[in-house]
């Protein structure tokens, strides 16, 4: 893995955070995550285990024997943190491969999200590269609406991840605790989401499963793109890989087809669904008939949604990739602008606070 050493954690800074639901790699074959009929159970799971560890870590963590992580290839830097300069704190919550704590830098006072996988059930699982390419990009990405991942360090047994705090939660949770979101309030989430494709666009990296586990809310509803397992740097070539959840896969994903960064416009059209509706619009009680209402279904909307919305969501879910709506015409879309801009914008301000 090339040096990933991100930056350091400098005092001051906002301290706001995530990752994810790392999706299974099985006989070196990457497959799909689960859909969205397990994710409730999934995260009800989550909730209950919550409550029920208290983090003594420090004290165990110390002694662990340094260093040394060939079996996950990661390259042996001298790092910058080990757990000796770490205080951890409360539990935020726990994934398949470790548990999110807040931590506090011993030197600085600076606190951040400290994740813990567990190498062992990495290795099993074979998520190591998706590790990799996660730390790779993500901590070389720089925007207020993708969550930081300061740095990393890792000893024999153990990856720690550095992330950004994010006092919100999963987007999920909120989304599953309100049925739905307004159409004020999901247009404001939705243009910081996609500002922050255009960032990442911009340096041709597709994150390629948008869905709200991967979104976190920092202070003052700012979203945070969370899990990059998925993203892919593809500077040229055009991808093959079967990934993603099903329920957001585009069609031309199902169809096994190559594709590009289109992929992402799809999966913010299904979340912007999401958001107005509850749940994604090609829900289907299997697989198989999820997959065909992908590729030939046509989405469903219930009464109350505007006509402008439904205009943004039939044009980003287009199943010809070529004829998606783009992320800057997104932002020119009437409901857009008549959601997040004039007075609305004023409005938007005052109740939910500015972007940090
Ligand atoms: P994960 O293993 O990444 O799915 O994280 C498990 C849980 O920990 C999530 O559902 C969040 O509630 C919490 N969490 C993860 N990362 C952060 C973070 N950076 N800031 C705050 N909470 C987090």
């Amino acid at each position: 893995m090339a040096s990933v050493q991100a930056a350091s954690v400098d005092k001051g800074k906002e301290n706001d955070a995530k990752e994810e639901n790392a999706p299974v790699v099985s006989g070196g074959k990457e497959t799909t995550p689960p859909c969205k009929k397990q994710r409730a159970r999934e995260a009800a799971a989550r909730g209950s285990d919550k409550s029920s560890e208290k983090a003594q870590l420090a004290g165990h963590l110390k002694g662990l024997p340094a260093q040394v992580a060939e079996d996950l290839g990661i390259g042996i830097e001298i790092p910058w943190f080990s757990m000796e300069d770490i205080d951890v704190g409360r539990r935020l919550g726990g994934g398949k491969f470790g548990s999110v704590y807040v931590a506090r830098c011993r030197r600085s006072g600076f606190c951040f999200a400290l994740k813990i996988l567990n190498k062992a059930q990495l290795i099993k699982h074979r998520v190591e590269h998706q590790l990799r390419r996660e730390i790779e990009i993500q901590s070389h990405c720089r925007h207020v609406n993708i969550l930081r991942l300061y740095s990393f360090f890792h000893d024999e047994k153990r990856v720690y991840l550095m992330l950004e705090l994010a006092p919100g939660g999963e987007l999920f949770g909120l989304l599953q605790n309100r049925g739905t979101f307004s159409e004020a309030r999901s247009a404001w989430y939705f243009k910081q989401l996609v500002e922050a494709f255009q960032y990442c666009h911009g340096k041709n990296i597709i994150h390629r499963d948008i869905k709200p586990e991967n979104i976190l809310i920092g202070l003052k509803d700012t979203l945070k793109i969370a899990d990059f397992g998925w993203a892919v740097h593809a500077p040229t070539s055009r991808r093959e890989t079967f990934c993603g959840t099903l329920d957001y896969l585009p069609p031309e994903i199902v169809a096994s087809k190559s594709y590009g960064k289109h992929v992402d416009l799809w999966g913010l059209g299904i979340l912007l669904y999401e958001f107005l509706v509850g749940k994604p619009p090609f829900e289907a009680p299997d697989q198989p008939r999820t997959c065909r209402k992908i590729t030939s279904g046509v989405p469903s909307f219930p009464p109350h949604i505007t006509r402008e919305a439904k205009d943004l969501i039939s044009r980003l879910l287009h199943k010809d990739p070529k004829h998606r709506m783009t992320l800057d015409q997104i932002l020119l879309h009437p409901w857009m602008v008549e959601n997040c801009g004039g007075d609305n914008a004023n409005i938007l301000h005052r109740k939910y606070g500015g972007m940090m």
